[in-house]
């Protein structure tokens, strides 16, 4: 199966989009979390697309040549190792975060609240909906504090909680001789992978993490006059945090369908009006169509083609406004008939004869005039 899709992004994700991604799936699938059987290997191709896509080097072999470019150019695309993968790196957002590096995150107490990561959720409504807002069930899925260790991700039973190899500080040190001398470097303690707690003490229901994975409906009230692309804040909707840390807000993007009818700018709506030569002369009364429903319009006298007709108050209530709306727009469209019944031919030569003598007549009197008569 091609990389992108097995971490779901496009071709053109940025690294940031692919580790984002990666974290994902990874959290999903990881052996510790997921009990299903093909969790591993899963886990294990997640590993495998991730680790290749976030080399730059691996990535161009990869986007050029696929699998077998890399194994050509001296890459086992297979020797990934489940083990290269640190759980707090997936986890990150329960443990502190940033435990790649080798300065201040360690200076982190495992121990202390972090916050939940905020989730995004793309939901589609109809035109006329985004224009006068409404009331909507969304269904979220999102880590909820665990229930069965009060979300310490801890065993309520368990006697041993604390990691016995790092003794709960979440890193060990290591000591490494160079023929410059000793060196002692300060790492991620491998056994609970820097949470300071025993992995074997962990709370059956979450594997340690302290929250679970649960689909949620809520209901959001969504305002009248949002626009394509408008985004809401849910507030504590997200993730939910670690040690006490507050949950993450979950942010509704919100995507309108456009409308057969009417076409939208801001607050202001446009349609166009196709009216018979005849209406153009005389003005006329139609029905139109608005988003507030039918209305009638008058249509003045001698109206030209690709005129704009204002209705006031008749376009979508403004974001925030109970009173005030934007205009609705009408252009004119005057059709010139293609065919015309025996009458109408009639009736539009009687027309033209009288057009024609209209204009020898205006041709006589500026003569005349000219001759001062
Ligand atoms: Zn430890
Ligand atoms: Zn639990």
């Amino acid at each position: 199966m091609d990389y992108y899709e097995i971490l779901g992004v496009e071709k053109n994700a940025t690294k940031e989009e692919l580790k984002k991604a990666f974290r994902q799936k990874a959290r999903q699938y990881h052996p510790d979390v997921n009990k299903a059987p093909d969790a591993a290997e899963k886990f294990k191709e997640i590993g495998k697309a991730y680790e290749t896509l976030s080399d730059d080097n691996k990535r161009e072999i990869y986007d050029r040549y696929g699998e077998d470019g890399l194994t050509n150019a001296g890459f086992n695309p297979n020797s990934f190792n489940m083990g290269d993968i640190d759980l707090s790196d997936i986890f990150s957002s329960f443990f502190g975060g940033g435990f790649g590096g080798f300065s201040s995150s360690y200076s982190q107490d495992p121990n202390a609240p972090v916050e939940g990561d905020d989730l995004r959720l793309d939901i589609e409504i109809d035109f006329l909906e985004a224009c006068f807002g409404l009331e909507k069930e969304i269904k979220v899925r999102h880590l909820e504090p665990c229930t069965d260790c009060n979300s310490t991700g801890m065993d309520k039973n368990a006697k041993d909680t604390i990691c016995p190899v790092c003794k709960g500080k979440g890193r060990v040190q290591k000591s490494t001789r160079t023929i410059l001398g000793s060196f002692t470097s300060v790492t991620t303690c491998p056994n609970c992978h820097g949470s300071g707690k025993n992995p074997k003490a962990y709370c059956k229901t979450c594997h340690g993490v302290g929250a679970v994975e649960k689909e949620k409906n809520i209901t959001i009230k969504i305002p009248h006059g949002v626009e394509n692309g408008s985004k809401m804040r849910v507030a504590h909707e997200g993730d939910a945090g670690k040690n006490g840390g507050r949950p993450g807000d979950l942010y509704v993007v919100i995507h309108t369908k456009p409308s057969k009818e009417f076409v939208r700018q801001g607050f202001d709506i446009y349609t166009e009006l196709e009216i018979t030569t005849p209406q153009a002369v005389l003005g006329d009364e139609v029905k139109v169509n608005t988003i507030h429903g039918e209305t009638i319009i008058k249509i003045p006298q001698g109206v030209q083609n690709g005129d704009k007709l204002t209705l006031k108050n008749m376009g979508v209530p403004y974001l925030g406004s109970e009173i005030q709306r934007g205009m609705h727009y009408i252009t004119l469209k005057v059709g010139v008939p293609k065919k015309l019944s025996r009458e109408e031919e009639k009736l539009y030569r009687e027309l033209f004869i009288l057009s024609k003598q209209q204009e020898k007549e205006g041709l006589l009197n500026k003569v005349k005039s000219a001759l001062g008569k």
